[in-house]
């Protein structure tokens, strides 16, 4: 007999999924081109140039034998000495590669960390901010801690200090935050991780034991013109940040990131050799060594990530002069705008009469909004307008 509580998880059908495979069925009646589907957060631009040479000259290059072998349990050497000096050179840090731990993406990356600092059985608490990735009730829930979530602040998407205070206690080993943020595309001030660091600080002193910040940067590099994106790990000791090459050079299906842990962090210098042994457990051993040493060569370099703040830019003007309510991205591909009806679940279901295909907020924690992904053309986004024009009509806003 199977494990129940992964059986149990079978029969919860991502939502997102759902509205991405409606979009297939949908496709086959109306055409690929009328359907409007804004579900998905796979980037939509190529990844650089750059990256498929690298991929290509390895193979071309090098000894077979040792580019196809094992890499060490941190990570291939080279590579993690390159990313600790491409983030001294970008953020003025001062790692080396016994900073870093390469990882499976941000998904691996936040396995190691989340784990790093949660013992099962003690009653430990993570902490994470609404509206936040639905992913992570499963990311903490494995570890055997309680994801505990802090109301948003729907008038920014900032952190709710106040609820934070409150929900803050000292079974609370982590906090998780992700900025810029999947789905709001929010991106947290210089003066808010500064608060945050400063509760942080205070708090580890009264219960006398770390409460680490886990920084879930999957899209650190997608930010838009004007917005304030300080580099977290710079404004907290205690500070792993878990990073995803997925975006910022579309590679999501490459399963590549890594952990930066501070220098000044508790408890290094043995984090890093503590991820190793958690790899042990949960079977990670490593990413492919040849992603390793390809990204490795292509750190300082974005894909054209443009497309993705002029669509935001074209989104928020017309559905703003439409009626719709929206705090204004500052990164991501992605928009949070309220619903014109309190049920989410009802508004997009009126909007599928349009075919555009949104995800109601219910699963990020923040009810009574929906999240658009823009990662699409530029063209699409602009034939979708009217759309959103009529939607709004029928609620009689315009
Ligand atoms: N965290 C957030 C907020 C995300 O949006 C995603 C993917 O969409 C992930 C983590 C997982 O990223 P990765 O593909 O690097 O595992």
């Amino acid at each position: 007999m199977l494990n129940e509580h992964y059986v149990e998880m079978t029969k919860q059908e991502s939502i997102i999924r759902k509205i991405f495979m409606y979009g297939r069925e949908r496709a086959k009646v109306v055409g690929a081109e009328n359907v409007f589907d804004f579900s998905l957060g796979n980037p939509s631009v190529p990844a650089p140039k750059e990256f498929d040479e690298a991929v290509i000259n390895l193979v071309n290059t090098s000894d077979s034998v040792s580019l196809h072998g094992y890499s060490p349990s941190l990570g291939n050497d080279q590579a993690r000495s390159a990313i600790a000096e491409s983030l001294n050179r970008r953020f003025g840090k001062n790692y080396t590669s016994d900073n870093i731990f390469m990882a499976i993406g941000a998904a691996g990356a936040l396995a190691h960390a989340l784990r790093s600092v949660v013992v099962p059985g003690r009653g430990d608490e993570v902490i994470t901010f609404a509206p936040f990735f639905p992913e992570y009730h499963y990311y903490v829930g494995g570890t055997g801690a309680k994801l505990v979530v802090v109301p948003a602040d729907i008038t920014s998407f900032q952190i709710n200090f106040e609820a934070f205070e409150s929900l803050l206690n000292e079974n609370t080993r982590a906090v998780l935050i992700n900025s810029p943020n999947n789905p709001s595309g929010i991106v947290y001030s210089t003066a808010t991780i500064d608060r945050l660091a400063e509760i942080l600080n205070r708090k580890q002193k009264e219960y006398g034991h770390s409460i680490y910040i886990i920084s879930d940067e999957p899209y650190r590099e997608l930010v838009f013109t004007g917005t304030d994106a300080p580099f977290i790990a710079s404004h907290y000791d205690n500070t792993m940040v878990c990073y995803s090459f997925s975006k910022a050079l579309s590679l999501p299906g490459e399963r590549i990131g890594y952990i930066a842990i501070n220098t000044e962090a508790e408890d290094f210098p043995i984090a890093v050799p503590v991820f190793g042994q958690i790899s042990r457990e949960i079977g990670h051993n490593c990413p492919a060594s040849l992603i390793q040493q390809a990204v490795s060569t292509v750190l300082d370099l974005t894909s054209d990530l443009s497309v993705y703040e002029k669509n935001c830019n074209i989104l928020y003007e017309a559905l703003t002069s439409y009626g719709f309510e929206i705090v204004k991205p500052g990164g991501t591909f992605y928009m949070f705008p309220k619903c014109l009806e309190a049920d989410a679940y009802a508004f997009c279901e009126k909007a599928k009469k349009y075919d555009l295909l949104l995800v109601p907020s219910d699963n990020f924690g923040t009810p009574g909004h929906f999240r658009i992904a823009y990662c699409v053309t530029t063209e699409k986004v602009e034939r979708s307008l009217p759309l959103f024009k009529k939607l709004a009509q029928d609620y009689g806003v315009i």
